[in-house]
């Protein structure tokens, strides 16, 4: 049986990074999507690791192949989701997270209509503002025209969040966490069935506070 695809979009500064290594440690049987990008390594970054860095020039090709599941330009890279990378993971009968932008998840949900999508958002726009200032000033970006324009971004990203089907709201990081957490139980659950314990329970309820009200 094929597995759940989750995706998770935010705009950047909003702490998804932080909260998806630490839903890894804290769900079992969730793979999490290497993306293709032509944009260079940053600090740390490895290899197969964080990204898959390619050239434009293989990109390209890939895209021609059709081989990407979804794809799309940020910030003037490009950055893509193999198609592959799905097979893979529910051939081995695992669900799959991909952390994707508004664009590329807007092409996942026409083609996977049953993905769980998640979109990450701070408490307020200042909020927004003042870790995304930080988070330039921490990369040693301080132009204001950089701060401008992922600000601008997250706006733009913003304006789409009901067309995902939950909104975390990223305030206190370990209930985030535990909310994320909790969004993937509660759909393992709905799709899967089993044993519904008070625990379990539990998170179904914390799960639905997040579920988007249209
Ligand atoms: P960063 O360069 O900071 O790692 O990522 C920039 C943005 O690209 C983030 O919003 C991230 O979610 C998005 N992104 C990363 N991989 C993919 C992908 O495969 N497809 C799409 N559409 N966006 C991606």
């Amino acid at each position: 049986m094929a597995g759940i695809l989750f995706i998770i979009s935010a705009p950047s500064g909003s702490g998804k990074s932080t909260l998806v290594n630490q839903l890894r440690s804290l769900v079992n049987g969730l793979e999490f999507s290497v993306s293709y990008t032509t944009r260079p390594p940053r600090g740390s970054e490895e290899e197969a690791r964080e990204y898959h860095f390619t050239t434009r020039e293989t990109f390209q090709q890939m895209i021609e192949a059709g081989e990407f599941l979804e794809y799309a330009d940020v910030f003037g890279n490009y950055y893509g989701t193999a198609r592959q990378t799905l097979d893979d993971a529910f051939a081995r009968g695992r669900d799959l997270l991909l952390d994707i932008d508004v664009q590329g998840a807007t092409q996942v949900r026409a083609k996977v209509p049953e993905a769980v999508s998640i979109f990450v958002v701070t408490p307020s726009p200042e909020i927004l503002a003042m870790r995304l200032r930080n988070r330039s000033r921490a990369e040693g970006k301080i132009q204001d025209e950089i701060i401008e324009r992922r600000l601008a971004k997250a706006k733009q990203e913003i304006e789409n969040y009901r067309e995902y089907g939950y909104i975390l709201v990223n305030d206190i990081l370990d209930r985030a966490v535990e909310e994320l957490a909790a969004i993937v139980t509660a759909e393992r659950v709905r799709r899967q069935g089993g044993e519904i314990t008070a625990d379990t329970e539990r998170l179904i309820r914390l799960a639905e506070g997040c579920r988007q009200k249209n």
